[in-house]
């Protein structure tokens, strides 16, 4: 199996980090990317790369559509920022970040509604508080953000818990998405018994895969909406995959983030024209080599994984 490490500077902090690197794997079905966070251990990782060898051996289920439209995620930045960004993206969905940890709801008020105006009428706006909230804060929030924002599509992990996104579900009108709840469960059924969520965020690599996913969506029965884990192109098609195989896409899908590297690693990249992602695979033809320190760190994981994995790598070639 060929191996590429790749590492990029991204354009704004996000998660954390101002790098991001990650391995890419060629198999006889073409490319894959295994790149999960370095705050993730061996066990943690495994799903990721799973993903990746499914992907670069199997190749992907047949896509039933050949378009996916995407959302464009607005940070927690002020609304004259939030506006341009909107603006600027051509897309009809905006993902907007609230319940930041240094601001206010009338932050998130001011920045949902400049969103709303960036979009008009027609948009959609969602927003995501990455489990930002307790119950009562989330029950005061989500009906002041669904009134300014002129109506949210839904509200993504507004609590940390199963339970909490069940009892904030119970109290408010606005849907409920789990994300985290999904991707970071020991049971990721727990959300569709607990009555948690109306829809459900899955992300290939830490899932384990393309069919992992669709299995898991097949079993949740509730709307999908595929998101990045803030790959290069080439990850990202492994998302665009499992959207274009997905029987039902309802939602707009969280894909468009190889805006945030500063380099992709490739010519080719997958960036939504017109609110939208094209269906194709992304080729590493434009690798600018990770420093060797960084590019050892990944194969030294990446053998470390695979053993823990009981995966022959060199099998798969
Ligand atoms: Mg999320």
């Amino acid at each position: 199996m060929t191996v590429a490490v790749y590492s990029t500077p991204l354009r704004a902090r996000f998660r954390g980090l101002s790098t991001r690197d990650g391995v890419l794997l060629r198999g006889p079905a073409g490319w894959a990317e295994f790149s999960p966070f370095w705050d993730y251990d061996a066990a943690e990782s495994l799903p990721w790369l799973r993903a990746a060898v499914e992907s670069a051996t199997r190749g992907h289920p047949a896509p039933v559509r050949d378009s996916i439209p995407v959302n464009v995620t607005v940070p927690a930045v002020g609304p004259d920022r939030a506006r341009a960004i909107v603006a600027a993206s051509g897309c009809r969905t905006a993902k907007v970040k609230v319940a930041e940890p240094g601001q206010d709801l009338d932050d998130d008020v001011a920045r949902v509604a400049a969103v709303r105006a960036a979009l008009g009428p027609a948009g959609r706006v969602r927003i995501d508080a990455n489990g930002g909230w307790d119950v009562a804060t989330a029950v005061a929030a989500l009906p002041v953000l669904d009134r300014a924002s002129g109506g949210l599509e839904y509200a993504e992990q507004p609590c940390r818990t199963v339970a909490e996104l069940a009892a904030v579900r119970r109290a408010v009108a606005v849907p409920i998405a789990a994300d985290e709840s999904v991707r970071r469960a020991a049971d990721p059924f727990e959300v569709r018994r607990a009555g948690a969520a109306d829809v459900v965020v899955l992300k290939v690599q830490p899932l384990g895969g393309v069919r992992a996913c669709l299995d898991l969506a097949e079993g949740l029965g509730l709307p999908v909406v595929v998101s990045s884990a803030l790959e290069s192109s080439v990850g990202i098609a492994m998302g665009v995959a499992l959207a274009a195989a997905l029987p039902e896409l309802p939602y707009d899908c969280g894909l468009a983030t190889v805006q945030l590297f500063e380099r992709d690693v490739t010519r080719n990249p997958l960036l939504p024209v017109n609110g939208e992602l094209p269906v194709r695979p992304a080729v590493p033809d434009d690798l600018a080599p990770a420093p060797e320190a960084t590019a050892a760190r990944w194969r030294e994981r990446l053998a470390d994984v695979a053993r823990r994995g009981g995966i022959d790598l060199e099998a798969l070639a």
